[in-house]
């Protein structure tokens, strides 16, 4: 359906007296006039902030009054790239206009006869959406002043960020995002609340189930926090203490989300043969879907290890099949063979996880629960791909960093299993992050192609995806290996994700829509992070405008702060 304004139809029926407009003929009027039908609605929303503000007005009314045309001019403009709307269509040459914080033309702005204040000159650049990441860990970024920029992420592109995933976002988001407005963040952020978080605050975190009163609270928690803004729920199935819950509890939670219009999120329980198996994982996910009538999302999918290798073929037909179905079910990926976690999530089983961190410690020291404990570390090990498959990678432990569990068991002179032990007791489990190299690259690239598949980070520290996800699935997976095609890869992670989390007017190169955009060198569009150096910044984004201002110009960043707190149900966002 196209929107009319009411303040074009007089001019569209002088230029067609007597003609009969089909929606098809209006549409291309619309086309070839956009400028004049979005920033007439535009011009009369700054000029009711005029009236709001009367010093703003003293400057501004009398020009604007004489001329009307100057003052619906845009601000900036993009002119000579080559666009990529974000819907999946190819690219083309056009133009962006952008007034405030909209995108308000798209076309070309020569023969609109445009003038900005500033033209950017896109000639052999690429301008598409700014990217939404639909999986990050970039809360504590945000939070932390010096690091609330979230410069790893803008610099590859990505504008808005969704956190709290894993089931650990938190279920009181207010005061979160009411501090992020107020001290100023460089992209836009979403929020989930996490099953875990909810579940730690009515139960702990040891292995119990809820009585029909503690769920009833944990409930209560996830409609309170999705009326605070959050935009979904979150789980980590794998983790204490969502490992703890059963389907059915979860099911009940997801109905509470679904019940305010939310998506559910989730860290399946399993992703290779530690529980229910990956195929287990799938199923249910697929029947939380079912029960709970919400729209469910696979976060990082993969097949974990060399025992499920090639299962992707099989988790593609179930998803497919449920899909058919009429259930609301996708994923997302991040382009690398490698996943990151910690030592203590690949290795110790859940019940040696449970509760606080010395009852952990102290079950590492039973004598009697050794033998158990070994063996069932040295299972998970193997499930890993061996102790030549786990990197350390956090530079809270340098005695590690850069080195492999095999290398580290050789030096201590023990066997991986016992090395492993020794290194958590010595460390008090902190600081052992590692990139764990478990993924076939035919999984990869086949759950890649699958049109219901996201892009997404799941940033962590000590894994380059943090620096580096979005220009090397450009790179890497789009340039060199043509896995997929550009349009598709941009779709993936912009419009996508957009319409996953239900955020509203982002992630489409359209008129009147928020105006995150990004301008890209397909050139040199390029990942720069490591395992050995993971903190460094991609390159290739000549400029990213996060609501229509400049974050990155030339490719540097400008210091701007511009990113929004984004609430689910007041739908837009609460500006700076
Ligand atoms: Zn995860």
């Amino acid at each position: 359906m196209v929107w009319l304004p009411m303040s074009l139809t007089p001019a569209i029926h002088r230029h067609h007296t007597g003609a009969h407009l089909r929606p098809k003929i209006l549409l291309a009027i619309l086309l070839s006039a956009p400028f004049a039908c979005t920033t007439s609605t535009l011009a009369q929303n700054s000029d009711q902030s005029r009236l709001q503000n009367p010093s703003q007005s003293r400057s501004g009314s009398a020009k604007q009054n004489n001329a009307p045309s100057r003052a619906s001019q845009p601000d900036l403009l993009i002119v000579g790239g080559q666009v990529i709307d974000g819907t999946g269509a190819a690219l083309r040459a056009a133009d962006l206009g952008i007034r405030s914080d909209r995108i308000v033309f798209l076309g070309d702005a020569r023969k609109a006869k445009l003038i900005a204040a500033r033209t950017i000159d896109a000639r052999g650049l690429i301008v598409a959406p700014g990217f939404i990441d639909p999986h990050t860990h970039a809360g504590s970024d945000l939070s932390a002043l010096g690091r609330n920029s979230n410069l790893n992420y803008l610099m590859q592109g990505v504008t808005t960020v969704i956190v709290g995933n894993d089931g650990g976002g938190s279920p009181h988001p207010a005061r979160i995002l009411d501090s992020w407005e107020k001290q100023g963040i460089g992209t836009n952020a979403v929020l989930l609340v996490g099953h875990g978080t909810v579940r730690r605050e009515i139960l702990g975190s040891g292995n119990i189930q809820p009585t029909p009163e503690q769920l009833e609270s944990m409930k209560s928690l996830v409609r309170g926090a999705m009326r605070e803004g959050s935009f979904g729920l979150s789980t980590g199935l794998f983790y204490v203490p969502g490992s703890f819950a059963h389907t059915e509890e979860v099911i009940e939670l997801a109905k509470a989300a679904a019940e305010l219009g939310g998506y559910y999120d989730s860290h399946m329980r399993d992703e290779d043969s530690y529980s229910i198996g990956l195929l287990g994982s799938i199923a249910e996910t697929i029947r939380i879907a079912r029960e709970a009538h919400i729209p469910v999302h696979i976060s990082h999918i993969k097949a974990l290890g060399p025992q499920v290798w090639g299962k992707s073929i099989e988790v593609i037909a179930m998803v497919e099949k449920a899909r058919a179905e009429g259930l609301d079910v996708t994923a997302d990926q991040y382009p690398y063979t490698s996943s990151g976690s910690s030592l203590i999530a690949s290795l110790l089983p859940p019940w040696a996880q449970a509760g606080t961190q010395s009852e952990i410690l102290e079950r590492l020291d039973d004598k009697g629960l050794r033998p158990r404990l070994l063996q069932e570390i040295e299972d998970n090990l193997k499930r890993r791909g061996g102790p030549d498959s786990l990197l350390f990678t956090s530079s809270e432990a340098p005695e590690l960093l850069g080195k492999k569990l095999a290398a580290v068991a050789q030096e201590k002179n023990l066997p991986p299993v016992e090395a492993a032990l020794q290194i958590m007791r010595e460390r008090k489990l902190s600081g052992l992050a590692v990139a764990s190299f478990n993924m076939d690259e035919a999984d990869v690239a086949r759950f890649m192609k699958q049109p219901w598949v996201m892009t997404g980070s799941d940033g962590s520290a000590g894994h380059p995806r943090l620096y580096g996800t979005y220009p090397r699935k450009l790179r890497v997976y789009v340039l060199e290996k043509k896995v997929v095609p550009l349009s598709v890869a941009i779709r993936a992670s912009t419009s996508q994700p957009a319409e996953l989390a239900h955020i509203p007017e982002r992630g489409t190169l359209r008129e009147n829509f928020y105006a995150d955009v990004i301008a890209f060198d397909p050139a040199t569009v390029a990942d720069q992070s490591t395992y050995e150096h993971p903190q460094q910044l991609a390159i290739g984004m000549k400029y990213v405008l996060v609501n229509g201002t400049l974050a990155v110009d030339q490719g540097k960043y400008t210091g701007a702060l511009a990113g929004r707190a984004l609430r689910k149900l007041s739908a837009h966002s609460r500006a700076k």
